[in-house]
This record gives C-alpha cells, structure tokens and sequence, in this order.
C-alpha cells in the first residue's frame, strides 16, 4: 500500500459520516497540499474493490464506510446524513423457493432506512 492510501485509509478510519470523495479529499489535502481530487477518489475505489473499506450509494451518490462487516444504516432524506444503525437487525427472509432466486446467489443485504435525524426532526 502507496503511504499516499494509507493516509486516505486513515482519515477514513477516522470517521463515522459516511464521506463522499469530495469530503474526504478536504481532509487529506491538509496533508498532502497537491493531491488532486481524481487520485483521492482512485484510491477510494481500490481501497473498496480490496476489501478495506465499503462503498455505499445513497440518492445515486458515493459514500465510502470504513466498517466492512455488514451492518444497516440510516439516511436522512432532508440533510444528507448517513449513520450506522447501532444495533443487529434481522433481515427479512425472501423466498427462497422462487425461479428468480434460484438463478442467483445473494451475497450481502443492506437495508437503508430513509427518514429525518434528530436535528432535521426537531426543527420541522
Ligand atoms: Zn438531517
Ligand atoms: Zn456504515
């Protein structure tokens, strides 16, 4: 691993937001001034494809969670926010009889529960 990801790991690591690349790159340019926004999010896509991090999509834009263990998470449909949910949640089970299931093979389930956080609640 280049210092250059490792440094993007750790800021990562870091926190519990959810950044997109954009957010994280803010960070990382505190330490390395010339890195552009291209190479941060480069290195975000092969930290994810290797394993140490995990990208999640929400309103069709990239988050990036350093927690790799399947856990759920909230959005907040009025700010933005994305938290993990902060305890177990038993997947619904589909099923498993049907042909379209039968043809594939379900990997991970993520559920994302959409709804306002605490501050959005408060001031509506
Ligand atoms: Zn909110
Ligand atoms: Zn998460």
């Amino acid at each position: 691993m280049t210092q250059q990801r490792q440094l993007i790991l750790e800021q990562l690591q870091k926190r519990s937001d959810h950044p997109g690349a954009d957010e994280v790159y803010d960070k990382v340019r505190e330490f390395l001034p010339k890195i552009s926004l291209g190479t941060v999010y480069r290195n975000l896509e092969l930290l994810s494809e290797a394993g140490y991090i995990q990208k999640l999509f929400f309103k069709g834009q990239k988050r990036f969670d350093p927690r790799t263990d399947q856990h759920h998470h909230f959005c907040c449909t009025n700010c933005g926010k994305v938290e993990d949910i902060p305890f177990p949640i038993d997947t619904p089970d589909i099923d498993s009889g049907s042909d379209w299931l039968k043809q594939r093979e379900i990997q991970e389930v993520h559920l994302h529960y959409l709804g306002l956080c605490p501050d959005c609640k408060q001031s509506q």
